[in-house]
């Protein structure tokens, strides 16, 4: 049976065991897959052993998805450009990068949302690895214009500069002035310490939709702002949960798995 993990800390409420082994009884695809505690100071050690134990390929998430960077032979180049990973897969003697954050938002987006990213303005909070993989899959996808805005300025202006004319950096307190957005997209950790950026109403078409990448009670204090801006649509990230999965999921395996039923079942507990 093929051995599959996801990497983490904390990593015991993670939902991704649950969501590989719907897939692998939905395709008749045996396969064990576990969550395995590690902070980054033991992380190479633990993906050493599970590599000697047969693993096959894996998910990394907080805090870890820079330090899979360095453990990689080789990257996706989707990987290599949101300078994150959060899928391993074994060739050979060592591990293959890949990150199937930016395609599983836009899948989510599209599927689930009926939002198509071409042409539109994006708004995105954040500048670390998820929001890299966001940002460079807007602008593959063909997004008019795409103003990042982050805690530490610095970060957006990187990020703004390695994706070229279609980006630029905002500062948080000129939020107001910017007009108005197709889509406003969370991507900062700020919701699992309960907190949100301020978002003035002046952001909101009338069918803007809001989107946090975060699930659960992490994502509350960005709905609750969304509303209070006015947004009609608003989301949290557990279909992007779900859809990057399925995204990794089919790297390993080689086929892409339904996700409909998997999110209905998470979403109902
Ligand atoms: P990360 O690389 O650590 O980046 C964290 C980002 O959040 C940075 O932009 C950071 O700003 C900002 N931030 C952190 N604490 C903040 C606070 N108190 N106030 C304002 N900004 C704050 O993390 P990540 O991997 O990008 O993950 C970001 C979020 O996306 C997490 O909530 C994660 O759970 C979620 N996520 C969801 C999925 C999914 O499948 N649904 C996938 C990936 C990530 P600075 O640059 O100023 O530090």
């Amino acid at each position: 049976m093929g051995r599959y993990a996801v990497f983490g800390q904390p990593i015991a409420h993670s939902l991704s065991p649950r969501i590989h082994a719907a897939f692998g009884a939905q395709l008749g695809i045996a396969l064990d897959y576990r969550a395995i505690e590690a902070g980054r100071d033991g992380f190479a050690a633990r993906v050493a052993a599970f590599a000697r134990d047969g693993g096959r390929g894996a998910n990394v998430t907080l805090p870890l998805k820079q330090d899979a960077l360095v453990l990689c032979a080789d990257l996706s180049e989707r990987a290599r450009r949101a300078g994150s990973v959060n899928t391993l897969i074994r060739v050979g003697d060592g591990w293959h990068g890949d990150s199937t954050d930016g395609a599983g938002l836009l899948r989510d987006l599209r599927e689930r949302h009926g939002f198509d990213s071409c042409g539109r303005r994006v708004l995105l909070l954040g500048a670390g690895g998820a929001a890299r993989a966001a940002a460079f899959a807007f602008a593959d996808a063909g997004a008019s214009e795409l103003a990042i805005a982050n805690r530490t300025f610095d970060r957006a202006a990187e990020l703004a500069q390695a994706i070229g004319d279609a980006a630029r950096a905002v500062a948080l307190d000129e939020l107001e002035a910017l007009g108005r957005f197709d889509l406003v997209v969370n991507a900062t950790a700020a919701g699992h310490a309960g907190t949100s950026a301020a978002l003035p109403r002046s952001l909101l078409d009338a069918d803007a939709l809001c989107y946090d990448l975060s699930y659960g009670k992490a994502a509350q204090a960005f709905l609750d702002a969304a509303r209070r801006a006015g947004a009609s649509r608003a989301s949290d990230g557990l279909g992007m949960l779900v859809e990057q999965a399925a995204e990794s999921f089919a790297v390993w395996h080689g086929t892409r798995p339904e996700t409909a039923a998997v999110y209905a079942a998470l979403r109902e507990g």
